[in-house]
């Protein structure tokens, strides 16, 4: 059996309502197949009252050993660092984060808000809010940079908003199946199973990004890069690769990549005219471009394509 512990923060309940839709394995499967036993989930968890903290509780004195602490949502730590904006149980839910984190033999972050703060902590941030070990791009968080939980590894980040249930559940299953040996992290503690490649790979509007073809919301044919903003170039998340229901995707339904699943999400702090917007200098030059990519080279690649395509259009003129 895996002891599994579920609390929520400052959080909307997206990323329950995605675990529920896990279908490779379901939630039910979770249980029955690979021996989870949620203790407490607020959501599904049948204790009230009472009941929840005889719970927490035994799991933090030890009693019942607890392998696998789910936290999700921001961590609300106002007014003035008390933690009082957000009670649970009888206590500031900080308190339960520090303790159940000191117990368990693994802390798993999930959905931005958890992971990074998310939209939640944008300023002003009047909750005090932030992420479990990050701020942002800034490690620390509210468990400090420095923390690991008793199996020796930092907090787990499945970012999202909401995440995928396949990446919640597969860190799930490699720690009920004793395989978080071969489980690696990169650099913002994200598994790199799922958060290697681009969203741009698998997008079907890939080769309209190439021949700089614009797009536009629902609209078929056209990369959605140039002028409202998609991310999928610059995001590290496997949506184009695995779908969400098997089925679809942002892109592939032709809305944006908000780039969810990097710690800069909101990025630029939602300030008007950064959402759903391609932000340009002189209205011409998109002020982000791919990851990885020199700033200088790809406006001059931009612009020969873009003269060679107008060089190729009829004219029109006479
Ligand atoms: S920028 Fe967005 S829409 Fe365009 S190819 Fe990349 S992921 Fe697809
Ligand atoms: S497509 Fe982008 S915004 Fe949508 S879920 Fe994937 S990473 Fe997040």
């Amino acid at each position: 059996m895996t002891n599994l512990i579920w609390l929520k923060g400052g959080a909307c309940s997206g990323n329950t309502m995605s675990f529920l839709n896990a279908e490779q394995p379901s939630v039910i499967e979770l249980i029955t197949d690979f021996g989870i036993r949620i203790l407490y989930h607020p959501t599904i968890g049948l204790e009230i009252g009472e009941q929840v903290n005889e719970v927490l509780n035994d799991a933090v004195s030890g009693e019942v050993p607890l392998d696998i602490f789910v936290f999700e949502g921001s961590v609300i730590q106002g007014p003035g660092g008390s933690g009082k904006m957000n009670y649970f149980a009888h206590r500031p839910m900080i308190e339960w984060i520090k303790d159940l984190a000191g117990v368990a033999r693994y802390v798993v972050a999930i959905g931005d808000c958890a992971t990074w703060g998310g939209i939640v902590a944008v300023p002003p941030n009047p909750t005090e809010s932030t992420g479990m070990q990050y701020l942002k791009k800034d490690k620390g968080g509210f468990l400090g940079e420095d923390f690991l939980s008793k199996a020796g590894w930092p907090v787990i980040n499945i970012p999202g908003c909401p995440a995928h249930p396949d990446w919640m559940t597969q860190i799930l299953v490699a720690i009920a199946t004793g395989r978080m040996d071969e489980m690696k992290l990169d650099d913002y503690q994200r598994p790199k199973t799922f958060f290697t490649d681009f969203v741009q790979t698998g997008c079907t509007n890939a080769v309209s990004f190439i021949d700089k073809i614009k797009g536009g919301f629902g609209k078929r044919g056209g990369c959605l890069f140039y002028e409202v903003g998609c991310r999928g170039p610059m995001t590290r998340a496997s949506c184009n690769r695995i779908l969400w229901n098997r089925t679809s995707s942002k892109t592939r339904a032709n809305h944006p990549c908000l780039g969810c699943t990097e710690p800069g999400f909101p990025h630029h702090d939602l300030k008007k005219g950064s959402v759903l917007n391609t932000m340009k200098y002189l209205g011409h030059f998109p002020k982000e471009v791919p990851t990885g990519s020199n700033k200088v080279m790809f406006y001059l690649r931009s612009e020969t394509s873009r003269l060679w395509s107008d060089k190729d259009k009829p004219n029109t003129s006479k």
